[in-house]
């Protein structure tokens, strides 16, 4: 990836913005297991952060995807990866399919106040009994007169119980898994939607995350994102984008590990010596930096052929699998080296060590991200 001023100005506001909104804000919104996605979207909205990529018609700035990551790279200096994760999930991941797909209706109610803060997004995809398994799911919409009838539940929805829509994948017919599916989006004040209680998590907690439930849903088949039965496809490539985004958002939550274990090590003396004087701490802390390095290169790559037009869903995988892999490895070794300090829960590296446990399981578990690199590897048993 080469980086102009443009992409260098628009890491430093984002960096700003993180320190000066976010960060503060890191131990409250823990707390209270919640960020005020309305009030934090507006004053994102402000800077033009939430349509990067998106059409500018709607109020996006057009940008290619490399802005896109430079941007959730620049967001980990927020220190608060559920905060960054309820970002993406507005800007990297309920999105994408409205602005490829969306008729120009779906993108004025819907596309354009999201990108203007007005409108929080949640996608809504995994159910009680089909998360890895997206083919599935059991969530129906059926045709009556010009609108749909939904049925159904969805589980895990991040941004739930501050959404103003749902972007969600459903069944419109009885044909196979991967051709029967639409996305429909769903908004949140339709009778018969209702969101459950905040799931009550190890991590991530200053993001809501709940349960979604369609009790005979009436929304117009205007609200369906392009062609009915494309559902699966649409969603398979929105989340390439959420999957890159995931990955480039922990380069520097990993970073930071590293660098204030770095810090605390030089200071903490034991048997007469900093911590850090010990080759066996700064030799693993230096291995981390050079697989932190190998990740970005590996995202920055895989972000160039997007931005190309290729497909990336091998490289965005691999990028997915080895950020979740290298996050726990890292805040967990680092965590370590901060001795009982280290097993508290203002202490940022393990803070790091419990959000950044979902990356191997939320947006795709590391198993599906592999099975997916065996596929395009045509390393799979044949099917008979
Ligand atoms: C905090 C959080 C936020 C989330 N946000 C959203 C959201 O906003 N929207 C949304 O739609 N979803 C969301 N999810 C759901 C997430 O995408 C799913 O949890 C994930 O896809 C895994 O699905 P599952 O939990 O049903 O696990 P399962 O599918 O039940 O899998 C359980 C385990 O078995 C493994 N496994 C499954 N099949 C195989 C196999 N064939 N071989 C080997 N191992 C296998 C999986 O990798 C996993 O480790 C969120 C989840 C969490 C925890």
């Amino acid at each position: 990836m080469k980086f102009t001023d443009e992409h260098h100005a628009l890491y430093k506001t984002v960096k700003e913005f993180g320190e000066k909104e976010i960060k503060p804000f890191n131990e409250e919104w823990e707390k209270a297991g919640i960020y005020p996605a309305k009030e934090l979207f507006k004053k994102m909205a402000d800077l033009n952060l939430l349509g990067i990529t998106k059409n500018p018609n709607y109020g996006g700035m057009g940008l290619d995807y490399s802005y896109s990551i430079v941007f959730a790279e620049a967001l980990g200096h927020s220190c608060n990866a559920s905060v960054v994760m309820g970002i993406g999930v507005q800007t990297d991941m309920a999105t994408p399919a409205i602005d490829r797909y969306g008729s120009d209706l779906i993108k004025k109610e819907f596309l354009a106040p999201s990108i203007s803060g007005d409108y929080v997004a949640s996608v809504a995809v995994s159910e009680p009994n089909s998360g890895s398994d997206v083919a599935s799911i059991k969530t129906s919409a059926k045709k009556d007169g010009d609108d749909y009838i939904i049925n159904g539940q969805k589980m895990w929805i991040t941004n739930s119980t501050q959404a103003d829509y749902f972007c969600t994948l459903v069944n419109t017919s009885n044909d196979q898994p991967h051709k029967n599916k639409s996305l429909i989006v769903i908004p949140a004040d339709t009778p018969g939607v209702s969101v459950g209680e905040k799931i009550d998590k190890i991590g991530m907690r200053s993001s809501d995350t709940a349960p979604v439930y369609f009790d005979n849903v009436r929304v117009p088949q205007s609200f369906r994102v392009g062609e009915e039965g494309s559902g699966f496809t649409m969603q398979m490539q929105q989340f390439q984008e959420e999957r890159l985004f995931i990955a480039a958002s922990t380069l520097i939550a990993t970073e930071n590990c590293i660098t204030d274990t770095i810090e605390y090590c030089k200071e903490r003396k034991a048997f007469g010596k900093p911590l850090l004087d010990n080759q066996v701490i700064h030799f693993k802390l230096a291995e981390h930096q050079t697989e932190l390095e190998s990740l970005r290169a590996l995202v920055y790559k895989a972000c160039d052929r997007f931005v190309d037009g290729k497909d990336v869903t091998m490289l965005a995988s691999m990028a997915k699998l080895k950020s979740g892999r290298l996050i726990r490895e890292v805040s967990d070794s680092c965590l370590q080296f901060w001795g009982g300090m280290g097993y508290t829960m203002e202490n940022p590296v393990s803070q790091q060590f419990r959000d950044g446990r979902l990356h191997s399981i939320g947006g795709g578990s590391d198993e599906v991200m592999l099975q997916i690199i065996s596929k395009y590897m045509n390393t799979l048993p044949k099917k008979s």
